[in-house]
């Protein structure tokens, strides 16, 4: 794709991507597409345009998810508190089938960091628990891999005008589609190749670590010195090196990031975050944290600190961390601003997160039981959240297990 292309050939290239390298839908696999904060007109350009090349591609049936970001704000602010832990059973049950069938999950988010703006972080938190307790054995097959899925971004006018203020409403949605499409390598001359080199770079990384079996990570910056213990066994993985029955897919696009997990009780010292974090229809900044033996011991916000607390206060598993991950600063998707959206401004910096632990960064992971996973030092948690720690003056070491310091990254990219 050239960058003399035009927004509709662009667009159909992405949704395409998404598709084909994405989830990788097969001949004969239904798709459920899914979004969730967007208003509903505008997603639906993106829903049916997708709904065709899905087709085209050989879909069984193509299940789009209808959910509006308005009514869901309209239901937060009115409906009564005893009815936000209510939970459409059936959907659930619905989405655990088409998981056991191997259908497809692709997810289209278009965040709208001001949606739940002046709403009780307990009212929140009730619909939100009450949703990922419903969702757990679904939120459990996504983590182990056990369906193909994937996640990519829409440009919605809310979110362009948190990204780019500045500029008029067709300016900004033109601007963000712009950034979306670069940060998507839609803008190389062939999109598909640029990923399959991409992707091969992310495992020379990948192999590397996996090589140097390294048992604890320093990391050095500005307002963080922390150790990062790795369990035995532990795996790095990313770049979608996950088979579905053969067929590779790719989990977010875009994906920069290799990632790994810490040992559960093997966290020590103080963190903080360099970024934004958008959070459930809010913004959390300027996180700090202090661990001990794992624990988040003491925690505060510059903003946002109530859904800081509603995070951390999850359960017993959002106590402790679930992700480390690396990403260098030149990734494509970081242009030195943040763009209010987790699934981007994760892939331009380090980050970790508080909450589950994914199975597939152990040896062995995806067919452990539960129990086994904890004694395998597996975080386990309703809550998976990233936060951004990486920068230019982010410096990590890798310890061996004989005690020699290995450069792993030097300010911010990898050494
Ligand atoms: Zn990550
Ligand atoms: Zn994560």
């Amino acid at each position: 794709m050239s960058a003399t292309a035009s927004f509709e050939e662009q667009l159909e290239s992405y949704v395409t991507l998404l598709l084909r390298l994405g989830v990788n839908l097969q001949p004969g696999q239904n798709l459920i597409i899914n979004s969730t904060s967007a208003p509903v007109e505008e997603v639906a350009p993106v829903m049916r345009l997708m709904t065709r090349k899905a087709y085209e591609l050989g879909a069984r049936n193509v299940y789009p998810q209808w959910d509006d970001g308005e009514i869901a704000r309209t239901r937060m602010l009115l409906a009564p508190d005893a009815a936000l832990s209510d939970v459409q059973l059936w959907r659930v049950n619905w989405l655990e089938e088409q998981s056991e069938q191997g259908s497809a999950f692709l997810s289209l988010v278009a965040p709208d960091p001001d949606l739940f703006a002046g709403i009780a972080t307990e009212r929140l938190t009730t619909a939100r628990r009450a949703n990922a307790r419903a969702m757990a054995r679904f939120a459990e097959a996504t983590s182990k891999l056990a369906h193909p899925w994937s996640v990519g971004a829409i440009a919605t006018r809310a979110w362009a005008h948190k990204a780019h203020p500045d500029l008029s409403e067709s300016d900004a949605l033109a601007a963000l589609w712009r950034y979306i499409f670069t940060a998507t390598r839609i803008d190389r001359p062939d999109p598909l190749q640029a990923w399959r080199e991409h992707i091969t770079q992310l495992k020379t990384h990948l192999d590397d670590l996996n090589r140097q079996r390294f048992t604890r990570l320093h990391y050095r910056a500005p307002g963080t010195e922390l150790t990062i213990d790795l369990p035995a066994g532990h795996l790095w993985v990313g770049g979608g090196a996950n088979a579905y029955k053969g067929n590779t897919f790719v989990p977010n696009i875009p994906t920069e990031e290799v990632f790994s997990l810490p040992a559960r009780g093997g966290v020590n010292g103080e963190v903080s975050s360099t970024m934004p974090l958008e959070y459930n229809g809010g913004m959390i900044e300027g996180i700090r944290l202090t661990l001990q033996d794992g624990r988040i011991v003491a925690y505060s916000a510059t903003r946002g600190e109530d859904a800081l607390k509603s995070i951390i206060e999850t359960d017993e598993g959002s106590h402790y961390l679930g992700e480390v991950a690396l990403v260098p600063n030149d990734s494509p998707v970081n242009t030195g601003t943040p763009v209010y959206n987790t699934l981007f401004d994760e892939n331009a910096a380090c980050h970790i997160a508080i909450g589950r632990a994914y199975p597939i960064c152990i040896e062995g992971g995806e067919t452990m039981t539960p129990d086994e996973l904890a004694a395998h030092g597996v975080n386990r948690s309703d809550a998976h959240v990233d936060f951004m720690i990486g920068s230019a003056e982010l410096d990590i070491d890798g310890e061996t297990a004989s005690g020699a310091r290995v450069p792993v990254f030097r300010h911010g990219m990898w050494a």
